[in-house]
């Protein structure tokens, strides 16, 4: 108990999944959590069923402003942001030769612009912080490739590039960055998958993970436990990419 008291953490695409899970779990530990999400009535949710140390706010992490406003409020309610998990996430199937450009954009708007935006607006909250945790949340689909997901195995690479570029412009700032990297995990983005299923029956750990074995992955490098790793991958695949 205990692990990330007095920190101020705030999750993107919280409202259900893994956003949801990592959720739980910090706040358990004694975080105070601001949850966002599009999806604002099973938001709402997550936030009232952790209580007093939880705020739901509506936020589409590809709209600048809407970050700040944000930040602010987090700031507000709970003190200065010293937690940020990148989470949301989208994925589009398609091959290439049929994938429009409009949805190669929106899942790079969606999964790295929104990274990008978020890391921005939490830089000057974390600052009077004396500190942070920023974690993006990637792939093994930005480690290996998987084909006719080309904008999220993209998107997913560039979240590992972008972490390793701002681990080292705010490492001066006591500001940590660093990219997880889930192989499957049992979530609604999966469920319907049969990519998903089949490449579960050909890992190690044959078996997808839970949400909240990838939060105990978060919890650790939100916490001051985490105080000398940045820039880094954790990956938590069951094994997948020993292939
Ligand atoms: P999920 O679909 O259950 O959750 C994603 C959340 O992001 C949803 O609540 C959704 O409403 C929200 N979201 C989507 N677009 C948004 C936007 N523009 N602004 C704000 N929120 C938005 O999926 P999940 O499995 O919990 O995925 C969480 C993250 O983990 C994603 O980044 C995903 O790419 C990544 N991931 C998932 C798996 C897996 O196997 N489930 C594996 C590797 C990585």
């Amino acid at each position: 108990m205990g692990r990330v008291n007095g920190k101020t953490v705030i999750i993107t695409g919280g409202a259900r999944g893994m956003g949801a899970a990592f959720a739980r779990r910090l706040v358990a530990e004694g975080a105070a959590v601001v949850v966002t999400d599009v999806l604002v009535e099973e938001g709402k949710a997550v936030a009232a069923e952790l209580g007093e140390r939880a705020l739901f706010l509506p936020l589409d992490v590809t709209d600048e402003n809407a970050w700040q406003g944000v930040v602010a409020a987090a700031e507000e309610q709970f003190g200065p942001v010293s937690g940020l998990v990148n989470n949301a996430g989208i994925v589009h199937v398609d091959p290439i030769e049929r994938l429009a450009e409009a949805d190669f954009r929106k899942v790079l708007d969606v999964n790295q612009i929104g990274v990008f935006l978020g890391m921005k607006a939490v830089l000057g909250s974390m600052r009077r912080a004396g500190g942070g945790s920023i974690v993006n949340i990637s792939s093994i689909g930005g480690i290996i490739a998987f084909s006719n997901i080309l904008g999220y195995v993209a998107s997913k690479w560039a979240v590992r590039g972008m972490t390793k570029a701002a681990a080292q412009e705010f490492g001066a700032d006591g500001i940590r960055v660093n990219s997880v990297h889930p192989g499957v995990v049992a979530t609604e983005m999966t469920d319907t998958s049969e990519r998903s299923h089949s490449m579960v029956g050909d890992q190690p750990l044959a078996r997808a993970a839970a949400p909240e074995e990838l939060a105990n992955l978060v919890l650790f490098l939100i916490s001051d436990e985490a105080g000398y790793c940045t820039g880094s991958e954790f990956v938590a695949d069951g094994g997948y990419t020993t292939k």
